[in-house]
């Protein structure tokens, strides 16, 4: 079956660079049909931003600094006036201290837990909201997380938590919501090679891991997480929400490596 997308249309939030996970779910959303505007964080980003946004012929994009209420209430003032309405909304967004995705997590110190929550997690709440107004007809709202929410993943750290949060925050969403029609789902990607993965340390090697030992033996691609973006976004997804879907090669589902690829 072929999913349609078209006379939808949808914000995707998140974009850093071609390889983003929010450019791949672009592309995909494009591919299939549907109009898109796009949010870019601070000018230069935009530099990056805007020549993606032209080379797949779309045109409305928006600075939005989610730390900030001036510039959230002036993005979807803006969205509203170009656009009314919107079908769905895509929050690739993550953001923690370089510094503290290294060492113990005991050490994660106050100023960065609550910058990483506020930026990581709070801010989906906040958009979800936002976007909820513009969806009188009913919507999806995808957000990203990683497995590092329910497994101690190396050096993860406060990321985890922030995780664990935007999960959370995922179901309590798709409750609120609901009765609007509006669904709320998460995609959880094993590990990609993007500015916001590398930050972690240890990044080469845990992709690597994850490639040898999934079950698939193969790590998720932007073309994976754009199909099943699109799926959540479509009416094909109709009838869930409050859901993390994985697209991770099945890793998840281990208990331990394969013993073979452990050292004697
Ligand atoms: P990325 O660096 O390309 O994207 C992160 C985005 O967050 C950037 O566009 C950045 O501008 C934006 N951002 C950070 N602070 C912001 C702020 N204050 N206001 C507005 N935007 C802000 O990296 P990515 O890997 O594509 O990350 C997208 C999402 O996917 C994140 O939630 C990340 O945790 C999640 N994820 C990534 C991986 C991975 O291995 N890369 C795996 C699972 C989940």
């Amino acid at each position: 079956m072929t999913i349609s997308m078209a006379g939808k249309r949808g914000l995707i939030m998140g974009v850093a660079n071609e390889r983003s996970i929010a450019w791949g779910i672009a592309k995909s959303l494009n591919e299939a049909g549907a109009d898109l505007a796009f949010t870019y964080q601070g000018d230069q980003l935009r530099r990056r931003v805007e020549p993606l946004v032209t080379s797949i012929g779309k045109e409305l994009i928006i600075e939005a600094d989610v730390t900030s209420d001036a510039s959230l209430d002036a993005a979807f003032a803006e969205l509203k006036a170009q656009w009314g309405t919107i079908d769905f909304l895509v929050h690739a967004i993550a953001y923690s201290d370089k510094t503290e995705l290294a060492g113990r997590f005991a050490d994660t110190s106050r100023d960065n837990f609550l910058n990483s929550l506020n930026i990581s997690c709070y801010s989906f709440i906040d958009v979800a909201r936002r976007a909820s107004d513009l969806m009188p007809e009913g919507g999806s709202l995808v957000t990203l997380t990683y497995m590092g929410s329910r497994s101690v993943i190396p050096f993860y750290n406060v990321m985890g938590v922030a995780k664990a949060a935007l999960e959370a925050a995922t179901r309590y969403l798709a409750n609120d919501l609901g009765p609007r029609g509006i669904r709320v789902n998460a995609i959880s990607p094993g590990p990609m090679k993007t500015l916001a993965g590398a930050a972690v340390t240890g990044a080469r090697r845990t992709f690597k891991h994850a490639e040898t030992n999934a079950p698939l033996r193969a790590n998720a691609t932007l073309s994976a997480v754009g199909g099943t973006a699109v799926w959540l976004c479509s009416d094909a997804g109709a009838c869930t929400t409050g859901e993390i879907v994985h697209v991770d090669g099945g890793y998840h589902v281990l208990g331990m490596p394969r013993p073979e690829t452990m050292p004697n």
